[in-house]
């Protein structure tokens, strides 16, 4: 069990309840950044006591700076902040809460300094998989999963051999339009897009839940944290969320992963992990659960889910670009500057138009990463 936690995005949705589970658990908070929600950060660190703060935004540092002047709290801004805070020699494990690839860094530098990461960080995976496992593996930094379907995997592996694994069956819930066909999606509103039947989420990931883009993304970081091939993991519908994913053993036993759907679970499990406490979230009952039921993707229904399989055999920048412009496109959806299926035109005319690069660095990788930005807002802007 981890002692003390730096929290990268610690005003986002994952962020927020990393920092309900540490109050729980009695685990010290020891860092925190944010973007620019300074009121939140401010509440927060009044409340924790941190050692250090940073807060991305110059200008809302400079406001934060202000606001806490009657703490002993250090603050820091900008990618140098977050760089400080991953690494913070307080902090045992750095939970990478900030979305998109400006968390790549930190979380190369927190596994230098051989801090377990708590990894919510979609893009780490998806982006730079091959070089972030490398080098935890190097440094012998420990990555524990947060999404909860991999957290599933993870305990469902827990004392298992890697040859024993025959396959992964990564669980999806399908999303708000299950079964719709893309004409009936045409008119989809932001509104309709975040309400999911089942998790509570920030709005980007309820919208790729709602275009599946957030299942490939999964499968994406499936591959690099399990290592295992495209062949080797099954996208199973499940639309109750009950079983968070399974695996697959060689000699055909199936071990799955139950639990009400709530991040709490998860997190709290990476903060804990190898051990287990007591949590605050509900359980289970049996009796009113009635049916569980699983379907196989329709992928013509989903061509984010395909694409984003597609790019994950294709390798190299492939996922990188199809990540940062599937992020572009859906913050137009949620500003209504986009139609809700144009995000996946958009992704899907990036990965053809920008160029895949084999065996990235992260140089090439963050390029990649800014070109299939511009390329979208360049292209797909009214
Ligand atoms: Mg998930």
């Amino acid at each position: 069990m981890v002692k003390s936690i730096s929290v990268l995005g610690c005003t986002g949705s994952i962020g927020r309840q990393t920092i309900a589970v540490a109050e729980h658990t009695g685990i010290k908070v020891a860092a925190l950044t944010a973007n620019r929600r300074v009121d939140l950060l401010e509440e927060q660190a009044r409340r924790l006591h941190p050692a250090f703060v940073a807060v991305f935004d110059e200008a809302a540092a400079r406001q934060f700076r202000i606001a806490v002047a009657d703490t002993d709290i250090r603050v820091g801004s900008g990618l140098e902040g977050l760089m400080e805070a991953a690494t913070l020699a307080q902090a045992d494990c750095v939970v990478t809460a900030v979305s998109g690839s400006v968390g790549l860094r930190p979380t190369l530098a927190a596994i230098d300094e051989k801090k377990r990461i708590a990894l919510a960080n979609k893009e780490t995976l998806v982006c730079a998989g091959d070089i972030v496992m490398s080098r935890a593996a190097e440094r012998g930094a420990e990555i524990v999963p947060v999404d909860s379907e991999h957290s599933a995997v993870f305990q469902c592996l827990m004392g298992r051999k890697k040859g024993e694994l025959k396959k992964i069956l990564l669980t999806g819930s399908g999303g708000p339009f299950r079964g719709k066909r893309r004409e009936e999606l045409e008119k989809v509103t932001p509104e309709q897009a975040v309400k999911h039947p089942n998790w509570n989420m920030g709005a980007k990931i309820s919208v790729d839940s709602a275009t599946m883009m957030n299942k490939g993304l999964e499968f994406i970081e499936a591959m690099h944290l399990f290592s295992v091939t495209p062949e080797e993991i099954e996208v199973v519908i499940h639309p109750q969320s009950v079983i968070h994913s399974m695996v697959e053993l060689i000699d055909g036993t199936v071990i799955a992963q139950l639990g009400v759907p709530d991040m709490g679970l998860p997190i709290q499990l990476a903060l804990t992990y190898p051990e287990r406490c007591p949590s605050m979230f509900g359980r289970l009952d049996f009796a009113k659960l009635r049916d569980l039921s699983f379907e196989a993707p329709d992928f013509e229904k989903t061509p984010c889910l395909k694409l984003a399989m597609d790019c994950a055999r294709m390798g190299g920048t492939a996922p990188c670009v199809m990540s940062a412009a599937n992020e572009v496109a859906v913050g137009m959806f949620l500003r209504h500057q986009l139609g809700y299926n144009r995000i996946y035109d958009a992704a899907a005319s990036a990965v053809e138009k920008v160029g895949v690069a084999k065996e990235p660095d992260l140089e090439t990788i963050l390029a990649a990463d800014t070109a299939a930005r511009a390329y979208v807002l360049e292209n797909f802007s009214k």
